[in-house]
């Protein structure tokens, strides 16, 4: 097992791997922007290193300045967390280069499933059904045109090196298309560095389901179930759940099954998650990520499994610690994201948090690294917190969440805790009849 870990994030995040590592017995290292100096994640580090001003590019995706700090600390392992260098093979590679282990998958299993339109084809190969859409990427508007005749409208443009609901454009007929595509090849350039975009067929009213994988590198590979993350707002998640209400068991065995086999055809190692859009009883694989995600919380409150002490274990080269008939599913656990955004626009709304209290009580957990007097930062993510309940039916879950978000004070800023009452007050929310255009209702 690694001595020390260094920590290539910040936030939330980066407080869950440290606490992972100290039930572990391994040192943590943080690293940090000028902007962070005083932030929760360096504070309870064992050691830290700043790698550069506020901004990400010169620090937290600042391949040279991280690898810098891990070898000056003599850190045997770096853990990305969520975003940043998470999904970056480049540094995967550095890593490597460097014999420092990355906890995460191997390089060219991160750029295959990065790149998503070789990630469909690479799908499709296995046998688990995709959206009808382009091979690969389409150059230019004349082939989006003949591709839109063959598979009809509406059409998604979306970038191949995509994340984080940027770089998609629907488009619902042929005027629209030749319209948008260059937009949102500008968009993909602007957000991720390369133009590419693919296209598939546009769904109207699906459901978000994925699954949590887990692989060892002895070959095994499970999942942990599925999180519905279908409450979203410009394509990004704001409540996730687990169980899924929109599943039944025979359509939860076929959708793992297909989630194994993405993983298998690419020998997974460490946590991913295998992302489906489902309509009409149908399920069509979107996107793998290959990183632990947001909303890992639910997983671990329905399986009792710690992810990241896990992700640890199997990039150490240990074997997984439980096999897939070991596994148990118990109770329901919803997590809603506290985000420093207004309720209506969703635009941040950074700057100093005057007052905060978290909520608390049975069945109820708070990632977060905020506090009285600290600052939302204008040069990161607006999450607050992430306010995740169990119970042992939805109901209490639900009932859990209801009475938390009604008790949890954060002044000074405005966030989305208004929106997330709302919705769990909904009277289709609660009967489980949700979508990805849930929110279309309130804002059309
Ligand atoms: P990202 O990597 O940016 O998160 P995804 O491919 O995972 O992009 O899609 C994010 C969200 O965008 C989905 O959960 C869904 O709401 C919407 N979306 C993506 N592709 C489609 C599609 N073909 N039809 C309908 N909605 C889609």
């Amino acid at each position: 097992m690694f001595k020390k870990i260094l920590i290539a994030n910040r936030g939330e995040i980066a407080l869950r791997i440290i606490w992972a590592c100290r039930e572990l017995g391994i040192k943590t290292v943080a690293v940090h922007s000028e902007a962070d100096k005083d932030s929760l994640h360096v504070k309870f580090a064992d050691e830290d290193v700043c790698i550069g001003p506020a901004r990400s590019r010169e620090s937290y995706l600042n391949i040279g300045a991280v690898i810098a700090a891990a070898e000056i600390t003599d850190a045997e392992a770096i853990h990305p967390g969520y975003g940043f260098l998470a999904e970056s093979a480049a540094f995967a590679e550095v890593c490597k280069a460097c014999k420092i282990t990355f906890i995460g998958p191997k390089p060219h299993v991160i750029s295959v499933m990065g790149e998503k339109a070789k990630a469909r084809e690479t799908v499709k190969k296995a046998g688990v059904p995709i959206l009808p859409g382009s091979d690969g990427i389409v150059p230019d508007e004349e082939t989006a045109r003949t591709l839109g005749r063959e598979f009809g409208y509406p059409l998604i443009v979306k970038a191949a090196a995509g994340g984080g609901g940027r770089g998609m454009r629907i488009a619902s007929d042929e005027e629209e298309l030749i319209r948008v595509f260059p937009v949102a090849r500008e968009e993909a350039r602007a957000s991720f560095g390369v133009p590419d975009v693919y296209m598939e067929k546009y769904l109207h009213d699906p459901r978000h389901i994925e699954f949590q994988i887990l692989g060892d590198s002895q070959g095994s590979i499970v999942h942990l179930g599925e999180r519905e993350c279908s409450i979203q707002r410009k394509h990004q998640k704001l409540v996730e759940e687990s169980p899924s209400t929109a599943l039944t068991p025979k359509m939860r065995q076929k959708m793992a099954d297909s989630a194994i086999t993405v993983a298998r055809a690419v020998n997974y190692e460490n946590a991913g998650t295998v992302e489906f859009l489902v309509q009409d009883g149908q399920f069509y694989f979107i996107e793998m990520n290959t990183r632990i995600q947001v909303e890992h919380p639910v997983t671990e409150m329905v399986t009792g499994i710690d992810l990241i002490k896990e992700q640890i274990r199997v990039a150490a080269g240990l074997p997984l610690s439980f096999t897939q008939d070991q596994i148990i599913f118990r109770g329901h656990s919803i997590e809603c994201r506290v985000n420093a955004e207004d309720p209506v626009s969703f635009t941040p709304s950074p700057g100093l948090i005057t007052s905060y209290h978290p909520p608390g009580g049975p069945g109820v957990r708070v990632d977060t690294a905020v506090h009285s007097d600290c600052r939302i930062s204008p040069y990161y993510d607006s999450m607050v917190a992430k306010l995740i309940t169990y119970g042992n039916n939805r109901e209490e879950a639900i009932s859990r969440m209801r009475r938390s978000l009604e008790v949890m004070v954060v002044e000074g800023i405005k966030t989305t805790i208004p929106l997330l009452l709302r919705i769990v007050n909904d009277a289709d929310f609660q009967k489980g009849n949700i979508s990805t255009s849930f929110l279309k209702r309130w804002y059309p």
